[in-house]
């Protein structure tokens, strides 16, 4: 290690990704006792959202069984309580540099996938232009930025913007929380022909967020809409 890389080390320590401890010396992402902890998503899962499911049998779970997504197929990286603290730190607590870790953690599991997709853009799910001043950035757009320098597949940031007041979801019932997401995007400039795009964020909860979008997306005349997201909750 040079005299450089080690001064720097010493004012900005690397902290664990996972547990935010000082991972040591080694230019680690992740420190030795975090390693095993991160669940990554296998399967079985669900065929449709991607969510985690116990039984090899189920093709679907219980929340897909019921609704009728508007994307055709979702995948997800990890278990949302095993990096709960992770984002949270991501989204909230400024740490944007975690983008460059998931981004490449994303691309090593879903290259596969993504090539068999082989998607025209990926569009980040985006954040109301005030949220996004107040937090200096977008969390979803970062990790899709980390994801195409990987994958060289072109992120459009531009084509969709969140226009709605945000209610903060928790406060809303399902219905209320649907018309809202309704009225929550508008497309903004439709001046490229795409055909396949993976919308990406950072949690899959219900699926109405990227519902929402993809409806939006295939008026705007994008017929094949899916997901990828950072994390996922659990199927049943
Ligand atoms: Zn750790
Ligand atoms: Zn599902």
């Amino acid at each position: 290690m040079d005299v450089k890389k080690t001064l720097l080390n010493l004012l900005y320590p690397v902290r664990c990704v996972v547990c935010d401890e000082i991972t040591g010396y080694a230019k680690e992402a992740v420190c030795r006792k975090c390693r095993g902890k991160i669940v990554y998503i296998r399967e079985p899962f669900c065929m449709k959202c991607g969510k985690q499911l116990n039984k090899q049998e189920q093709e679907y779970c219980s929340d897909c069984q019921k609704k009728n997504h508007a994307y055709i197929q979702g995948t997800a990286l990890y278990d949302y309580g095993s990096m709960a603290d992770s984002v949270f730190r991501f989204k909230y607590k400024g740490r944007m540099e975690y983008s460059k870790f998931y981004g490449k953690e994303l691309y090593n599991e879903k290259a596969c996938w993504l090539s068999m997709i082989s998607p025209d853009a990926l569009i980040p799910v985006p954040v109301h232009p005030s949220r996004k001043r107040k937090r200096g950035y977008n969390q979803a757009e970062l990790i899709a930025r980390e994801l195409s320098r990987c994958s060289g597949i072109p992120v459009n940031a531009r084509l969709i913007r969140r226009v709605g007041k945000t209610i903060p979801l928790k406060n809303l019932n399902q219905l209320e929380r649907e018309k809202n997401l309704k009225r929550a995007f508008k497309i903004y400039k439709n001046d490229v022909k795409l055909n396949t795009i993976v919308i990406i964020d950072d949690i899959y909860t219900t699926g109405s967020t990227i519902d929402a979008m993809a409806g939006i997306l295939h008026k705007a005349g994008i017929p094949k809409v899916y997901f990828m997201a950072l994390t996922i909750g659990r199927g049943i």
